[in-house]
This record gives C-alpha cells, sequence and structure tokens, in this order.
C-alpha cells in the first residue's frame, strides 16, 4: 500500500510531504495504523549526514505508535486494535548469541533500523512519519493501557535508551546518579532514575530549565557553565548518563565520579570524545556506551512506565511543522519531545 509521510529529500534538505510504499502483510507482520510519532535527535543527526551517507528520501521516526489494524496468519501476540509501539529496530537476524541473549540491538548481522536501514527482504526501511508502517511481529511492543499514547511514543526511543544503562549500572536507592542534559532522553533518564530510587541531579547547560528538572524528579540540579559545578561535585557520583548531542569534555565529568563510577555515554555525536588516561585509573572509573535496549527490555520499560505513571513530556504538532520542531531541538529547546500527531498525515 502507498501511505502519506514526510521524508528527508537529501542530506541537510527540510522535510517535505511524500508517499512510500508498504509491504503487503507477511504471515509474520503486523500494519500499524500510526497515531504519534516523536522526534528524535537522531532523526536530526541521520537527515543531517552527521552519521554519513544516507539512503535518501529518508522517513524518519523510530518512536512510534499506533493500532493494530491487520496481522498476518502466524501472529498469535497482537490483535487488531490492540495499541502498540515500535522502536529503533524493526528486524535481527535472531540465531546470533546476542539476539539469543535479548540484546537484538547488538545483532552480529546488524539489526535492522526503522528506516534508512537494508530489511532483511532487501528494501529500505522508511521509519514513522507516516500514516501506517508493516513491522515484524517479534519487533512490535504493547503499549499498556494507562500511559497517554503520545506520551508513550518517546518511550520507544528515549525512554528505553536511559532506562538501560540505568538498571545495568544499578540505579536505585541508595546510588548517585547525574543527567548530563535534559532533552528528550535527559528528561526520561531523570523520571526513570527517580522512579528507580536513585538520588538523581541534572546537569544542564544553565539553569533555564531548573524548576521542570525538579518537577520531573531531580533532587538537585546545576549549570556545567558554572566551572563551580564541577569542583562542587567532585568525586559525588556513582553513575553519570551523558545524553548530550554535542562532544562533551568527558575528563572533567569523569571526576564527578565515585571509585568505581561510571560514565555511561548514551549520546551520539559525531565527533570523537577525548579521554585521559589519568581520568579512568585515578579512580579505577569505568568509561561505557549503550545502545537503545532489547526487545524484552523495552517490553519491561514500558509495563514499568506503567505501573509507575510515567511517560515523556511532549508537545504534541502537526506533521508540517517538523522542520521547525527540527530547529528547536538544535537550540536545546525541546519541552522535552516533540510528537507528530499522524492524522495531520491522512
Ligand atoms: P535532545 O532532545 O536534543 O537533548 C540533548 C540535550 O543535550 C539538550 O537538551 C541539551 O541539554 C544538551 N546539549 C545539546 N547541545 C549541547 C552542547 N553543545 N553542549 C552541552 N550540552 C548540550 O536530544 P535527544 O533526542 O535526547 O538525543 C540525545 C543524543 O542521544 C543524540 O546524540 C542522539 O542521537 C543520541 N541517542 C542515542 C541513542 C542510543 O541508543 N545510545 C538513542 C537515542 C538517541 P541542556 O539544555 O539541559 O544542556
Ligand atoms: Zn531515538
Amino acid at each position: 500500500m502507498r501511505v502519506n509521510a514526510y521524508a528527508a529529500p537529501a542530506a541537510g534538505r527540510p522535510l517535505a510531504p511524500t508517499t512510500v510504499e508498504r509491504r503487503d502483510v507477511g504471515t509474520n507482520d503486523v500494519l500499524i495504523e500510526i497515531e504519534f510519532a516523536g522526534i528524535c535527535h537522531s532523526d536530526i543527526h541521520t537527515v543531517n549526514g552527521d552519521w554519513g551517507p544516507q539512503p535518501f528520501p529518508v522517513v524518519p521516526g523510530h518512536e512510534i505508535v499506533g493500532v493494530v489494524a491487520e496481522v498476518g496468519s502466524a501472529v498469535s501476540t497482537h490483535r487488531v486494535g490492540d495499541r502498540v509501539g515500535v522502536g529503533c529496530m524493526v528486524n535481527s537476524c535472531g540465531e546470533c548469541t546476542n539476539c539469543r541473549n535479548g540484546d537484538e540491538q547488538y545483532c552480529l548481522q546488524g539489526m535492522v533500523g526503522t528506516y534508512a536501514a537494508t530489511d532483511r527482504d532487501g528494501t529500505t526501511t522508511q521509519g514513522g512519519y507516516s500514516t501506517h508502517v508493516v513491522v515484524d511481529a517479534g519487533f512490535v511492543l504493547r503499549v499498556p493501557e494507562g500511559i497517554d499514547p503520545a506520551a508513550a511514543a518517546p518511550l520507544l526511543c528515549a525512554g528505553i535508551t536511559t532506562y538501560s544503562p540505568l538498571r545495568r549500572w544499578g540505579a536505585g536507592p541508595g546510588r548517585r546518579v547525574a543527567v548530563v542534559g535534559l532533552g528528550g532522553l535527559g528528561h526520561m533518564a531523570v523520571k526513570l532514575a527517580h522512579a528507580m530510587g536513585a538520588e538523581v541531579t541534572v546537569l544542564s547547560q544553565s539553569l533555564k530549565k531548573q524548576e521542570d528538572g525538579l518537577r520531573l524528579g531531580a533532587d538537585a540540579y546545576f549549570a556545567t557553565g558554572d566551572p563551580a559545578t564541577f569542583d562542587e561535585l567532585a568525586g559525588r557520583f556513582d553513575l553519570i548518563v551523558n545524553t548530550v548531542s554535542a562532544s562533551i569534555d568527558v575528563n572533567a565529568y569523569l571526576s564527578l565520579l565515585t571509585v568505581d563510577g561510571a560514565l555511561v555515554n548514551v549520546g551520539a555525536p559525531a565527533d570523537p570524545f577525548a579521554v585521559n588516561a589519568m581520568s579512568l585509573i585515578g579512580g579505577r572509573r569505568t568509561f561505557a556506551g549503550s545502545m537503545i535496549g532489547g526487545i524484552a527490555e523495552t517490553q519491561e520499560m514500558l509495563d514499568f512506565c506503567a505501573a509507575h505513571g510515567i511517560g515523556a513530556e511532549v508537545e504534541v504538532i502537526a506533521a508540517e511543522r517538523v522542520n521547525e520542531a527540527y530547529e528547536r531541538v538544535l537550540a536545546s529547546d525541546a519541552r522535552y519531545r516533540f510528537v507528530i500527531d499522524a492524522a495531520t498525515l491522512r
């Protein structure tokens, strides 16, 4: 079927209305009528060419929530009318060690991204800034009742990308967690770490969003633009989650860790980081990275959010405002995730 969408025609060019072809519903597929699609900074990195050449035209969008419109004959996990979500991947080999361990995002054959990737049938994937999508049932999540669908969409990327490292590095009672950058990922990290019982500090460029940060669950809020912050917080945190979309002074942040503390990077800037050996060895510190999360873990995150009444803070926009939203994300001016209302594409 041919469906309406918004696509970037070439690197760095504004997105514009178009149509894309969705495959017929195969035996293991789910056809989703999209309700909402979040705008992730990764969409912007991709269409701006930060991560190298892309198969343009690209329809971005990997924070998708919608309703099941049709299922293939072999699908028993989802039914017509169910509210479902799709995140950053739509396929993987299913057979390698990582897939079998539930780490499909690290599939040894390469996981298939929701857009700008080559699917296992050889076609190029197109993402969620669209009215419909067809996805293998194994990559379709259940969105629990009780989470507003627009607020649920960003959980599919921003939510799982922060939930996974918070869990792995033990955010919980008695642990001091700092979140660098209060954007789409950062505001989810604050909510999730707070719900896990950790003491949460936001490290933002300025104090502009301090009131919001505290309302979202932070216990403290500091401006990284003020050099005194780094003296005051030296050696303080067990875990720092860096969500910044630009390169940061990693050594300055490593100095804020306890002995055995970890700085986990989820931001994906084009420029490399510079790490001094002394910043790590002078405190047995870890500098790590993490990419989204596996499918089972993503479901666990959605269920956790429903149990704790957590959704993203969203500004719902018509699709025609997508380019304006990109500008505001680039200016760190999203509060805190733009979400496209797919009804405006019909
Ligand atoms: P976002 O909404 O733009 O948030 C990024 C935040 O970083 C901004 O709100 C800002 O926070 C801070 N920031 C921006 N530029 C900065 C600079 N030059 N110096 C210091 N701080 C700066 O972006 P997002 O959607 O949360 O994504 C964040 C990054 O994570 C992107 O690089 C994205 O590609 C990546 N990502 C990675 C994964 C993964 O699997 N690892 C998944 C999704 C996204 P303040 O205003 O509070 O300073
Ligand atoms: Zn994303």
